[in-house]
Parts: structure tokens; C-alpha cells; sequence
């Protein structure tokens, strides 16, 4: 199969720029648990890797059996902030696949600006992506569909069928065929590869490969 070729990366950010899911999981569980649902690490991974703010509240409001109120992770902030003050990295081997790209690439993520900032900063990547960041706040609908990735292309003046985008969850890679462009779903963090195949799909396992897949 001949594919055009690529001449955008567009990164998703937790699990694929900054090794943060294993973080946010843990947490999770704990701040869940406080309100009344109780979830297993399967399930936290299944459930909240990848999802919007949204439909995280729908999820933990149905397991506890009770609404939830309007800022109501407001309380638990500090909590994730500390854990990810202490213990944050960049993905291993992402830094490499940056300094060898060819082409342009950007970040599209369903977090907010300020929690993509903080991240990027927390592991030394900022300065590479000032002014290519996209938040789902920017859309109407973050991943999984495809606006965030068709508003991040745009914006950077390039046709979905000449995108990549790299993606670490369900919701993202399947965003990405919304989209029309081809996903790369990497299984090297906490989201097993059957979650992650599917048409238009590359699924692999140790970040470094990428630069090598983006050409064949
Ligand atoms: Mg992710």
C-alpha cells in the first residue's frame, strides 16, 4: 500500500511526550476512592487514559451512583501536581525522535494549556513546541473525535491525509481515523496493543522505532 507522504507529526501529549498516565492513574484511584468509586488498575487505564474532562465526570459520577459538583477536582489539584513535580520524565527515547525528525511537528492533547505547559516544562520539552500546542479547549469536541487533530492541521497549513499522529490511548487513535490520518499508537506505556490496532494504525512499542515507521 502507497501512502502520501508525511509532512506533519502531530504528538499527543500524557503517554507519548511525558510519561505521565502511570502518575495520573495512581492518583486516580486514590481521588476516586474518596468520592465513593472505587475502580482496578485495569479499569482506571481502560476508562480515563485519554479522556476528556468530560467524560471522566460521567464515568466516576455513574460508579458512585451521585452526581458530582461543578469544580469538583478542584480539591485534588495539588495532589497530581506533587506527584508530577516529583516524578515526571519525558518518554524514553522521545528527545531522540525530536532531534531526528525531518518534518514539522505539534501537540494536540485533550488536557488544558496550563496542565500541557506544566508537563512539557517538568521534562525539559517546552521550547520544542512553542506555538505548536493544541488543547482540546480550543474545539468544540476533544479525542475522540476529530476536530483537535483537523484544527491542529489546518492551523499548520497541512492536508489530514499527510498527518501522522502519534497516540498512546483508544480514544486517540481513533480521533486520528476520524481525522483521516494515520495513527501511530505506541504500547510502550500502560495501554496494551489490542486497544490500540486498527485500520490506518502502525502499533509499536519502543518510541524510538517511530522515525523509522514515519518513512515506510
Ligand atoms: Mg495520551
Amino acid at each position: 500500500m502507497t501512502h502520501e507522504p508525511i509532512e506533519l507529526v502531530i504528538f499527543d501529549c500524557d503517554g507519548v511526550l511525558v510519561d505521565s498516565e502511570r502518575i495520573y492513574c495512581r492518583v486516580d484511584r486514590e481521588v476516586f476512592a474518596s468520592l465513593g468509586a472505587e475502580f482496578t488498575e485495569e479499569e482506571v487505564v481502560e476508562y480515563f487514559v485519554g479522556s476528556s474532562h468530560a467524560m471522566l465526570t460521567t464515568i466516576v459520577e455513574e460508579r458512585r451512583g451521585r452526581p458530582l459538583g461543578p469544580d469538583w477536582q478542584a480539591p485534588f489539584k495539588q495532589r497530581y501536581e506533587d506527584a508530577l513535580d516529583a516524578e515526571l520524565t519525558a518518554v524514553e527515547g522521545v528527545t531522540d525522535v525530536l532531534d531526528a525528525l525531518h518534518v514539522p511537528y505539534c501537540l494536540a492533547s485533550n488536557g488544558s494549556h496550563a496542565s500541557i505547559r506544566k508537563n512539557l516544562g517538568r521534562t525539559g520539552l517546552l521550547d520544542r513546541f512553542e506555538g505548536r500546542v493544541f488543547s482540546a479547549r480550543d474545539v468544540s469536541r476533544g479525542k475522540p473525535a476529530p476536530d483537535l487533530f483537523l484544527h491542529a492541521a489546518a492551523t499548520m497549513g497541512v492536508p489530514p491525509e499527510r498527518c501522522a499522529v502519534v497516540e498512546d490511548s483508544p480514544y486517540g487513535v481513533q480521533a486520528a481515523r476520524a481525522a483521516g490520518m494515520r495513527a501511530f499508537g505506541y504500547c510502550g506505556g500502560l495501554t496494551r496493543a489490542d486497544r490500540l490496532m486498527g485500520p490506518h494504525t502502525v502499533v509499536f512499542d519502543d518510541m524510538r522505532e517511530l522515525v523509522g515507521l514515519l518513512v515506510t
